[in-house]
């Protein structure tokens, strides 16, 4: 008690230096208030005998006690967990460990994890066990990792702000009078408050890279189909993506060369041999940088787009080339996202019946009644107002004016990025038009909500990939993050430019 509260208080004192002489204000942001600096650090910490795991998970497992008005877990595993430090500690000890031996992983409860809840953080999934883990879960579980606990999220993964979730809302852990971002948002804070190494999120149009924004964390976004869907809930199937919320990039490269790959399970996952990220990260390759100017027009808060301006500054001063590109059809990004998600989830969400999974409505006498009942009882109200809408531009009337012609847009956005890749090697921009905002302070206007992912759903709509990384701070000390895009299954430059900053 007395170690973790001094440990505790030498972090509040590392963080008003860091503060106070603005220390965090470019490159890596010091989140990690724990005794090593990546997962790497903390096997040859464990190896050498200079920490325990064991005390490690249990410090740990008091800081998430200590946070729990931040409301980042649904569940946490305090028991598996500490059984798992103990056996994982011999395998280092002995010399027989894997990959990420030890590193402490939180997973966003939309990915299954058998025998264990998996509530999408919906009331129509609550008492609801996995039959099964998920491909990307397993491979951590494979290589020695720890698996924490699930954290909260938007319901089946829709919303920027975690505020539609069934166990209420998460809060900012740097101002706790604001939303995390979402949907990923427990992931997101129980990293940036140092309840766990790194955490699993799923980014459908933002989910990863706008809350590690807001949180001031890595978030890193893989190509479609670069890490196996089999095992994650669907919101969007041809959006979804699984990636990681790190404090560095060297940990998020380790864990994304462990989830990445071809699985049998999920059709669409991408058949090549995946690179040795983590190996790789170092380079003195002078990146070709594309700086889109619809991404800098109005709603861009100034304070992120001086912060654009200094990066780019920052890096032509380095001998990088910044080229001013556009991609005409950003416009409609947002359109046809949220028709062909809205299409997608409006699907892949019927299977909530009340016969087959989870909540079934009390309230019932017909079959239909029984439907009716348990999906009104069940979903809430952004997930009722997606499916309405999906249900809406799918129907016979309307499918050739708006599904259709979205899909057409989709092409056209791709189209835009396959272009720009012929000149540039990646493409910056801001990853939200505006830092964190306050709780509420956009609940009741979804259109509103909908546009805080200007920046960050045209990626899903190309299947590109991208990461958000904290650059500095805004005026009330809040992150702000910016995020490089790349050309589909180049996660390497992404990841070394990355590290390079
Ligand atoms: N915020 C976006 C939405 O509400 C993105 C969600 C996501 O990426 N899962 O759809």
């Amino acid at each position: 008690m007395v170690v973790m509260l001094t440990h505790d208080f030498v972090g509040y004192l590392l963080n008003k230096f860091i503060n106070r002489f603005n220390l965090s204000t470019k490159g890596r942001r010091f989140t990690n208030l724990l005794k090593y600096s990546s997962i790497s650090d903390k096997i040859n910490k464990v190896k050498s005998g200079e920490l325990s795991l064991k005390d490690n998970i249990s410090e740990l497992l008091s800081r998430i006690k200590a946070n729990k008005h931040l409301n980042a877990f649904n569940f946490v595993f305090e028991v598996d967990s500490l059984k798992e430090a103990e056996r994982i500690e011999v395998k280092i000890k002995s010399g027989t460990y894997r990959k990420l031996a030890g590193a402490v992983i939180a997973i966003k409860d939309v990915l299954s994890i058998k025998d264990k809840p998996t509530t999408c953080s919906s009331k129509i999934l609550k008492d609801f066990k996995a039959l099964y883990t998920a491909t990307a879960v397993q491979k951590l579980i494979d290589e020695d990792a720890i698996i924490i606990g699930k954290t909260n999220c938007d319901e089946f993964a829709m919303g920027s702000s975690n505020e539609n979730s069934a166990f209420g809302n998460v809060l900012n852990p740097v101002d706790n009078s604001r939303v995390p971002g979402g949907s990923s948002g427990g992931s997101a804070a129980a990293v940036a408050a140092d309840l766990c190494d790194a955490a699993l999120g799923t980014d459908t149009g933002g989910s990863i890279r706008q809350p590690a924004a807001f949180c001031g964390v890595y978030g890193f976004k893989p190509s479609y189909g670069r890490v196996s869907r089999y095992g994650l809930t669907a919101f969007a199937s041809s959006f979804d993506c699984i990636g990681t919320f790190t404090k560095n990039i060297e940990d998020a490269a380790l864990i994304l060369e462990v989830i990445s790959g071809k699985d049998n399970l999920d059709s669409t996952s991408y058949d090549s041999p995946v690179p040795e990220y983590s190996k790789n990260l170092s380079t003195k390759k002078k990146f070709r940088i594309g700086l889109p100017k619809e991404y800098l027009g109005e709603g861009l808060s100034e304070e992120i787009r001086n912060a654009i301006d200094s990066l780019a500054k920052e890096l032509s001063s380095k001998s990088f080339e910044i080229i001013h590109i556009s991609l005409p059809h950003t416009e409609y990004s947002i359109a046809t996202y949220y028709i062909l998600t809205t299409a997608e989830a409006s699907s892949n969400l019927a299977r909530y019946d009340g016969a087959r999974y989870g909540y079934r409505s009390e309230n019932s006498g017909t079959l239909i009644d029984m439907y009716k009942s348990s999906r009104s009882e069940g979903f809430g109200t952004e997930v009722k107002r997606r499916i309405m809408l999906g249900t809406y531009v799918l129907s016979a009337g309307y499918y050739d004016a708006y599904y259709l012609k979205a899909q057409k847009v989709r092409r056209l956005i791709k189209n835009d990025f396959d272009k720009a890749f012929e000149k540039v090697d990646l493409i910056l921009t801001p990853t939200t038009p505006t830092t964190a905002f306050k709780i509420g302070e956009k609940s009741d206007d979804p259109l509103e909500m909908y546009l805080s992912d200007i920046y960050t759903t045209s990626a899903n709509l190309a299947g590109i990939p991208g990461i958000s990384f904290p650059y500095s701070k805004d005026s009330n000390g809040l992150p702000i993050g910016l995020q490089f895009l790349a050309k589909q299954f180049d996660e390497l430059s992404l990841l070394q430019m990355s590290y390079y900053l």
